[in-house]
């Protein structure tokens, strides 16, 4: 169940007045309580699941954003190019070649996050500052691929009551982005974009300097319960 209006306007507002975009996150949500959230005005959504987008996707109107967030494999990455708005979780120079192609066949371009690996916790996903470098120093920035826009940087923080930690992740995180921001990045106006932040540590995130939050089950309760 979605929260009422009101609910998802005070979270939308706060988060406005601290120039944060907030991303619902809809996996594993029906249509219709996605649609809930639409007809408050929520337009940007973030799904995990290929085949779950694609399902979900045409039953929604044309104009909501649909943010991948998930793991993305190369092979599936054509079934939602043609119309993502933005992939979150870009890790290998293998996947942001895979978006670019595909995107020049759309005849699009597509908005890519590249996702850091900020926690403490072993986890396949995300890049170290070593591979981002290296990931940089190929695509020469994002001159080199002219159908995605490298619009900045993801990442998800330790799953901890440790605020310090948590606090800790983000703001290296954020260290990062504006070393880029100001450096490698300087006049790419379109490197704007830093995603942290879910319901359990978006507060944490903001205060941090998060620029875009994704927070599910804050806004549709628990899933799968
Ligand atoms: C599921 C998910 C979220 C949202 O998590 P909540 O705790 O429900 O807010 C945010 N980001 C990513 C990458 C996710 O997979």
């Amino acid at each position: 169940m979605p929260v009422d209006r009101t609910t998802w306007q005070t979270l939308k507002d706060g988060l406005e007045a601290s120039g944060v975009t907030l991303v619902a996150v809809s996996k594993t949500q029906s249509a219709e309580a996605v649609k809930v959230l639409y007809d408050y005005g929520q337009r940007d959504f973030g799904e995990n699941y290929v085949q779950e987008l694609v399902q979900k996707r045409p039953l929604l109107p044309d104009d909501v954003r649909w943010h991948f967030i998930g793991h993305l494999q190369t092979n599936k990455v054509k079934l939602i190019v043609p119309f993502v708005y933005m992939v979150h979780g870009v890790d290998s120079l293998r996947l942001l070649q895979a978006i670019d192609r595909q995107a020049g066949m759309a005849g699009r371009h597509v908005s890519c996050l590249l996702q850091m690996h900020i926690a403490r916790e072993e986890s396949k996903f995300g890049l170290d500052e070593a591979e981002l470098e290296a990931l940089l120093e190929e695509t020469g920035n994002d001159r080199g691929l002219s159908n995605v826009r490298i619009r900045g940087l993801m990442g998800m923080a330790s799953l901890t009551d440790d605020e310090g930690l948590v606090r800790e992740e983000f703001r290296g995180l954020n260290g990062l982005f504006e070393r880029l921001r100001t450096g490698r990045f300087a006049g790419v106006p379109d490197f704007d974009t830093l995603s942290m932040g879910m319901s359990g540590d978006y507060r944490i995130a903001v205060a941090e300097g998060s620029g875009m939050v994704r927070i599910g089950s804050l806004l549709f309760g628990p899933r799968g319960g």
